[in-house]
């Protein structure tokens, strides 16, 4: 007899750019990116159980982060009860790794965990694809977080082309613990003063050809310019690190506040870990991930 099965474990993984440019204001208010996403090691845990209970139920730990309807993981779980008609109770639990509010997708990785976990729980069949379109809805990047691995994404960063992975590519995070809104800092962006970088062909090429230096030499996030005039503490961060043995390059993250620098190796980015550790609120290791969501 078949074992029933009334929970599943999802990690939930972190993304960070390795470009970003945006390249035109839209109608809608938002904006439309050129972007390189790269998903990384780092990852929340997310757990779904089938409960007696009515409705979808979200624990977290993490101060910062809503346990009801404004939480993304909630609702993608609504996302897909209100499609299909009632599946039944949904118990969401958040082991939160990831920085909140730090352009890492932490919320968006935990929408598509959950996408990816409750189809296969309740056995929905939606196909990768369908379920990136309900991601769209939930925001920019879930599509990315369960595409995984790296992408080129153009729109608001929701039209996703698969581009070659980096391979257990070191790298070091550091966040100054300054939650930054996405939604200001594009208000903040002079749009009229920009023209366009197209480094990202350059970044594509290398990717191709693994040449770790390569990218760190090419690293570019336009929304660097309105965070950095803000919180000049950010960029002083993200000069420090670059200058540091080992670092191929160092670049803040989507809209901040995290700088990652891409390192040589494993070695120089633990000595860096610890050079930095006690001065910022957050600061690991990590490596370049082939995938956005597993099951474990
Ligand atoms: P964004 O670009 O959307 O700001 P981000 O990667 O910078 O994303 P997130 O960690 O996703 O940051 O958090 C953004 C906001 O979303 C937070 O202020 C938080 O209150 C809210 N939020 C909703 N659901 C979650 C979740 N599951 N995990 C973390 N934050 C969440």
């Amino acid at each position: 007899m078949d074992k029933i099965v009334r929970e599943i474990r999802v990690r939930a993984h972190a993304k960070i750019n390795l470009y970003l440019d945006v390249v035109g204001k839209r109608e809608d208010g938002y904006h439309d990116l050129e972007t390189i996403l790269h998903s990384i090691e780092l990852h929340d845990d997310v757990i779904i159980r089938k409960q007696a209970t009515k409705g979808i139920t979200v624990r977290c730990e993490h101060p910062a982060v809503p346990r009801d309807s404004r939480n993304l993981a909630y609702r993608a779980a609504h996302l897909l009860s209100d499609t299909v008609g009632n599946i039944g109770g949904i118990r969401i639990d958040i082991h939160k790794r990831i920085p909140v509010a730090a352009g890492l997708a932490g919320g968006s990785a935990n929408a598509a965990a959950v996408l990816h976990g409750v189809n296969e729980l309740f056995g929905l069949g939606f196909t990768q694809e369908t379920l990136m379109q309900f991601g769209a809805q939930l925001g920019a990047d879930v599509p990315f977080c369960l595409h995984g691995g790296a992408a080129l994404g153009l729109g608001i960063g929701d039209r996703l082309t698969r581009v070659p992975v980096l391979s257990d590519v070191p790298l070091l995070l550091l966040n100054p613990g300054i939650e930054i809104s996405t939604a200001t800092v594009f208000k903040k962006l002079n749009f009229s003063l920009t023209t366009r970088e197209k480094r990202s062909i350059i970044i594509k090429t290398c990717l191709g050809k693994s040449d770790v230096v390569g990218i760190g030499k090419n690293l570019y996030n336009r929304l660097e310019v309105p965070v950095f005039s803000q919180y000049p503490e950010i960029a002083a961060l993200k000069t420090e690190l670059s200058t540091q043995t080992g670092v191929c390059g160092a670049l803040m993250s989507g809209s901040g506040a995290t700088v990652f620098a891409v390192m040589h190796n494993g070695d120089t980015a633990c000595r860096n870990e610890s050079h930095f550790k006690n001065r910022v609120s957050f600061c690991t290791t990590t490596v370049t991930s082939p995938v956005g969501v597993s099951v474990y």
